[in-house]
């Protein structure tokens, strides 16, 4: 049973393949079990996204399952091209992780659990369209602060005006998000010609209130026991990061909420305009593989707006976690937290790959530098590697892994999670709610939730076990912690 394998592109395809460097297949990583939980789709949108323009690589995670042009799951590189369907609407959908020092046995009755839910839900509101106005003690944010939110990300500034943590900002995968010339002054004229522009772009700025919030669907909060690998090399790793054994830790999961997602949404139509006007065809005829040059104006643009939509996403993220912390802080007085870590997996990045700098479009896919990766030299994780944050279900738990060296088979980068395995049509349809709400009490979860949703059941996401194996037994990452669910936030 091999772990992983290349996948030919046969027949015609070939032919066309770019002469490159080097030719290059599509990388599968996967066991058996999770190379035919792919289906014939998955392929199709990998293969397309190979032969698509400039594109130079393409990795299948095993979590991958069909996306909007390219599959959830992958990994697609080019020196040349950017691809907005491969970042997402979500632009820089993202997880971190908040280690507190409150002892697991603390939150073992229902009450406290209950107690921490309502903390949090005062201040960081779950569910689609919502915001600071859904939650009384959150942070209000205006027009002039989210305006520096969006073209400064975690700036000193931004920390210190929403009170969170400046050493944060070391903790994050990127602080800050600049444009192409690498200034903010080329964001900030963008976002205020946007400003101008309201009907088009649907009053950007009023999506400045939903800083500091989950969103729906598939985003939640969750918190968790940490129990660190036996390894003792890698056990050393995950506390020199500052994870404890048996301590409460709270793990994340959401994007740039409405902001990046009208931004994601306005750049997919007027990028496909600017391909029919010009009666130019789309990849594989699919409108969602719509590209530009990462040069051209259009690109330069859609990388603009790319920026802020993941420098909204950051501060989000650093602004929950503040606000987790003061949740925390209410239920258990003194209590003290440090964020572990950020890291996304809808964005693309300029990296050093196979010999040139290349725009690296991780859709569903985490960065996985190893120690010594040139660039984690000058961070504090230039010896260990960056921690990697990876969501399974609440059921069967997360996971906290470091890269190896392995990880440059896959572009250096690992899976985002499970994966889904259903639709949300086929997980509402097949799954019982009185079996999910079992299992979830035999499990000594519980949630905000009246009721689970269905189409986020454990169930409706692939075997997490059989996942992080594929992982492990390719070379990619190794656990250092796991982390057990006791209480989730959903929509
Ligand atoms: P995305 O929705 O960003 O594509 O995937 C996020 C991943 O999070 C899924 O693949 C799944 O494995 C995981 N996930 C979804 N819901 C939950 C949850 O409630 N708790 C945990 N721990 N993981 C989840
Ligand atoms: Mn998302
Ligand atoms: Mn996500």
């Amino acid at each position: 049973d091999t772990t992983h394998e290349m996948l030919e592109i046969t027949g015609q395809a070939t032919a066309t393949l770019p002469v490159g460097d080097a030719h290059s297949p599509i990388t599968v990583i996967g066991n058996q079990t999770i190379r035919e939980s792919f289906g014939g789709e998955t392929f199709r949108q990998a293969i397309n996204s190979r032969l698509a323009p400039g594109v130079s690589r393409v990795v299948l995670n095993p979590d991958a399952h069909v996306g909007y042009g390219a599959p959830v799951g992958c990994v697609m590189a080019s020196p040349t091209h950017i691809y907005p369907g491969p970042v997402g609407v979500d632009i820089k959908c993202s997880m971190s992780l908040l280690q507190t020092d409150v002892p697991a046995e603390e939150i073992a009755s229902h009450t406290v659990r209950r107690k921490l839910i309502q903390a949090i839900a005062k201040r960081v509101p779950t569910g689609p369209g919502r915001g600071q106005r859904h939650a009384p003690k959150s942070r209000r944010v205006d027009g002039s602060l989210g305006f520096r939110v969006a073209t400064e990300g975690a700036s000193k500034l931004v920390l210190k005006k929403l009170g969170i943590p400046k050493a944060w900002a070391d903790r994050c995968e990127d602080s800050h998000h600049t444009a192409p010339d690498d200034t903010a002054d080329t964001l900030a004229a963008r976002l205020e010609w946007m400003g101008r522009e309201r009907d088009k772009l649907n009053r950007i700025e009023s999506k400045y209130r939903q800083l500091g919030s989950y969103g729906g669907g598939n985003h939640f909060g969750e918190a968790e026991v940490v129990q660190l690998s036996q390894d003792p090399i890698y056990r050393a790793i995950a506390q020199q990061w500052g994870l404890r054994e048996g301590a409460v830790a709270f793990l994340s999961h959401c994007g740039s909420r409405g902001f990046g997602h009208d931004l994601a949404m306005n750049q997919f139509r007027s990028l496909k305009s600017s391909f029919q006007k010009q009666g130019l065809a789309f990849p594989a005829g699919d409108p969602q593989l719509v590209y530009a040059e990462a040069n051209s104006s259009a690109g330069q643009q859609y990388l603009c707006d790319m920026a802020m939509g993941a420098n909204f996403a950051t501060v989000n993220h650093l602004l929950i976690n503040a606000l987790v912390l003061e949740s925390f802080q209410d239920v258990f007085p003194g209590v003290r937290g440090e964020l572990i870590y950020f890291i996304s997996h809808n964005i693309a990045r300029q990296e050093p790959l196979d010999g040139q700098t290349q725009w690296v479009h991780r859709k569903g896919a985490t960065r996985a530098f190893p120690a010594g990766h040139s660039q984690l030299v000058g961070t504090e994780f230039e010896k260990t590697g960056h921690p990697i944050l990876l969501p399974g279900n609440p059921r069967d738990g997360s996971s906290v892994m470091v890269a190896l060296p392995g990880a440059s088979q896959s572009a250096f980068s690992v899976n985002h999670g499970a994966g889904r395995q259903m639709s949300r049509t086929k997980a509402k349809k097949h799954l019982s709610q009185t079996a999910i709400d079992q299992d979830l009490i035999d499990h000594d979860i519980i949630s905000n939730c009246r009721v689970f949703p269905r189409d986020e059941a454990p169930d409706a996401y692939k075997d997490f076990n059989q996942v992080m194996s594929s992982v492990t037994e390719a070379g990619l990452a190794a656990e250092v912690a796991s982390l057990k669910a006791k209480f989730v936030l959903k929509d």
